[in-house]
């Protein structure tokens, strides 16, 4: 009787470590699209650099954000453009091999972080983000007429990369394909 046989069943323990493990893949997942969160994509990125740092590994980061989405929410209305936020999250989650990761880093961008990479494979990796995301959006050619977009910074982590000087350095590049008339991946 009372709450102490509780913890002696193990059907409520099975349960309880169910919704343990529940919660916390809620608390590293975006409600909308199912990918990382940024707490997620933090917390991988302070590892990853440490690896960088202390074993020479690799670490290639990719920040994506998408063309012109106010205009897709203001043409199309707010659920076609979660529609399309999702849409090019299964995209992400498909390029991913088992040890890289794709998260939403708020909004309507989203970061790939890569590793074990060089520039050039990088690189390759981020034009198929890039070209997928543009074959992708003919799947919404009925419901209004969209065009979806990324725009790409690509960039390698440095020794002395901090996770700050990192990311802004890949919002920077991409940004600089905004610039450059968008749908284009700038790497630095
Ligand atoms: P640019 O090509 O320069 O990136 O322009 P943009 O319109 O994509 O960028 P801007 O930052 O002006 O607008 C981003 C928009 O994304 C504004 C905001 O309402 C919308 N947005 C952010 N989060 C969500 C979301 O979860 N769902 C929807 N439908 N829209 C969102
Ligand atoms: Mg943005
Ligand atoms: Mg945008």
């Amino acid at each position: 009787m009372g709450g102490a046989e509780v913890f002696s069943d193990n059907s409520s323990k099975h349960d309880m470590a169910e919704r343990l493990w529940e919660l916390e893949e809620l608390a590293l997942l975006d409600g909308l699209t199912r990918l990382s969160n940024r707490r997620h994509l933090d917390a991988e990125l302070q590892s990853r650099i440490q690896e960088v740092q202390r074993y020479g590994m690799s670490l290639g980061v990719l920040f994506m954000d998408i063309d012109d989405f106010k205009k897709i929410n203001d043409r199309c209305g707010h659920a076609i453009g979660d529609l399309v936020l999702q849409t090019v999250a299964n995209t992400l989650a498909l390029m991913g091999r088992p040890f890289d990761l794709f998260g939403r880093w708020g909004g309507e961008e989203f970061v790939g972080l890569i590793r074990n990479v060089n520039q050039d494979a990088l690189v390759k990796i981020g034009q198929r983000c890039r070209a997928l995301v543009e074959q992708s959006a003919t799947a919404f050619k009925d419901d209004c007429d969209l065009r979806v977009t990324i725009s790409l910074g690509a960039t390698l982590c440095r020794p002395d990369d901090t996770l700050d000087s990192l990311m802004d350095r890949a919002d920077r590049l991409m940004y600089e394909g905004k610039r450059q008339g968008k749908n284009r991946l700038v790497v630095g």
